[in-house]
Order: structure tokens, then sequence, then C-alpha cells
């Protein structure tokens, strides 16, 4: 299988950012209508982030390589969207540009060993959000810092799931469980039918990720907002910066938002414009 997927890679230099309104800290991606290239761009000064144990010293802290391996994680993104994978389920749609990034990476990025090694074996405290579902849900919402903890997470995963494939077998799998246009959200169960036929052992990898449902506090959280925006109030769940964002992400969690909020997207997205600009 050969796709080309063209890109324009955005380095956002800081006296550029300093001239715009609301940017994004975060690498972030836009996807492209049709067969137009994609963009993934990278703000020069990312926000500050733990040394990874191993990495040498282009990849560290503030040197000009730090966080790299993101890079191909938002390329991911680009690739599923030009090989119509999609699922109904927001962490799915994070766990596939990693099995992407994953597979890259052990194929051909054996430099960034490191990366893959730090998530083998250092692993992370539990945070507030612990579970998928709750990531389901919530999604950017859960705040940076957890948002990061469940990349770590997923990162993880894909590395179990990524063990022994090839690019183009991936690929295809992940196009057969996954076609765009099927967009329901499907239970853990349903899932790990799906992963099973990728690598058995889903639900066992992901432990205590692998919660049925969203904890009560990301449900008391999700009636609070309902609360709030029937109200009528300023809406509290915003796209905090420094926070994570694809794209199509935020646009994702902004939907689900509005719908539970009772509002139509267009209004909210009204009300929100301020802070949108960075997030679409
Ligand atoms: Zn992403």
């Amino acid at each position: 299988m050969r796709r080309r997927c063209p890109t324009f890679l955005v380095v956002l230099s800081n006296s550029t950012r300093d001239k715009l309104v609301d940017t994004n800290p975060s690498p972030h991606n836009y996807l492209p209508t049709g067969d137009a290239a994609g963009v993934i761009v990278i703000p020069a000064a990312s926000p500050s982030v733990e040394p990874i144990p191993g990495a040498d010293d282009d990849h560290k802290p503030g040197h000009p390589l730090q966080n790299e391996f993101v890079l191909f994680h938002e390329y991911g993104h680009l690739l599923a969207h030009r090989l119509k994978i999609w699922s109904g389920n927001n962490w799915v749609n994070e766990l596939v540009p990693n099995i992407f990034m994953n597979t890259y990476l052990v194929q051909s990025r054996t430099d960034l060993d490191f990366v893959l090694q730090d998530r083998r074996k250092n692993p992370r405290p539990a945070l507030r959000y612990t579970s998928l579902a709750d990531l389901d849900y919530l999604y950017g919402a859960v705040g940076a810092e957890n948002y990061y903890w469940f990349q770590f997470q997923l990162e993880r995963i894909a590395d179990f799931l990524a063990q022994g494939q090839t690019m183009p077998g991936i690929a295809t799998k992940l196009q057969s469980e996954f076609p765009a246009g099927r967009q329901k959200q499907e239970t853990l169960d349903e899932l790990n039918g799906r992963f099973s036929r990728i690598r058995a052992g889903f639900l066992e990898m992901a432990g205590s990720l692998a919660g049925r449902r969203p904890s009560r506090r990301t449900t008391r959280r999700l009636a609070g907002m309902r609360l709030r925006g029937l109200r009528g109030r300023r809406l509290p769940w915003t796209i905090e910066a420094p926070g994570p964002s694809c794209s199509h992400c935020s646009t994702e969690l902004l939907g689900r938002y509005s719908r539970e909020a009772g509002l139509p997207l267009g209004r909210w997205l009204e009300r929100r414009s301020n802070s949108l600009t960075a997030a679409v």
C-alpha cells in the first residue's frame, strides 16, 4: 500500500505567535478537505515537558527536537483521515495515530527507541480521571496534565497492539475495523472484539483504564455542564490552554458538549468564538 499524504508542516515561531490572538501552545493539526494537504502546526516554544530518560541532547526539554515524536502522532491523524479510518469513540481516534506513530518508530526510527522504552518501563501515577470512558466523554476537558497522562497510556496500548505489525498491515486492519462513516460510539467489549483481531489481550493490557462506564466524577461534571449551559451562563468548559488540541478532536469535543448542553452547535460556537480561534 502506497498512499501519499501531502502535509504542510508549520513551525510557529515565538515572534509570529506573539502577533496572533489565542494560539494553541501544543502541537496540533488541521485535516484537509478532499485531496488537499493537511497542516501540522508545531509551536517553536512548546510547553515545558518532563525529560524522557535516555533522550539524547537534541531531544531534551528546551532543545530543538524535544518531543519530536509528537510530530508523528499528528501525522498519524492526517494518515487516518486519508485512509478513512474513524471511530465514534474519541479515545480510539487518539489511539490510532499512536499506533501509526509506534509502528513507524519501531520500523524506521530506532534513534527514538528511548520513547518506547519509557512507555514500557516507567508507569505514571494515576491522576483525577483514569478510565478510557472518562476520556471518551470529557476529552480535553480532563485538563492538560490529565490529557497528557491519557496520551501516555494510549501510547502504551498502541505499543502493545502494534507489536509485530507492518505499516501496510496495521493500516489495512484499522481500515477494516474502523471505517469512516460508521461513527457509533461502541462499548469496551465491542471495541475489544475489534482490537482482538489485531492482537488479543486489549482489555488485560488496558487494566484499570478499562472501566465500563464514566466515573461518577465525570457523570457529575457532565450534569453540571448541562445545567450551566441551559441556564445560559458562561460555559465553564473551554479548551484550556496549554491544552491538548488536535483540531478535529476539538471539533468533536465541541459537538459533544453542545449536545450535552442542549445547544445547537452553531449557537454554541458563537458563544465560544474567542476561545475557538485556536481550536478549529
Ligand atoms: Zn491527537
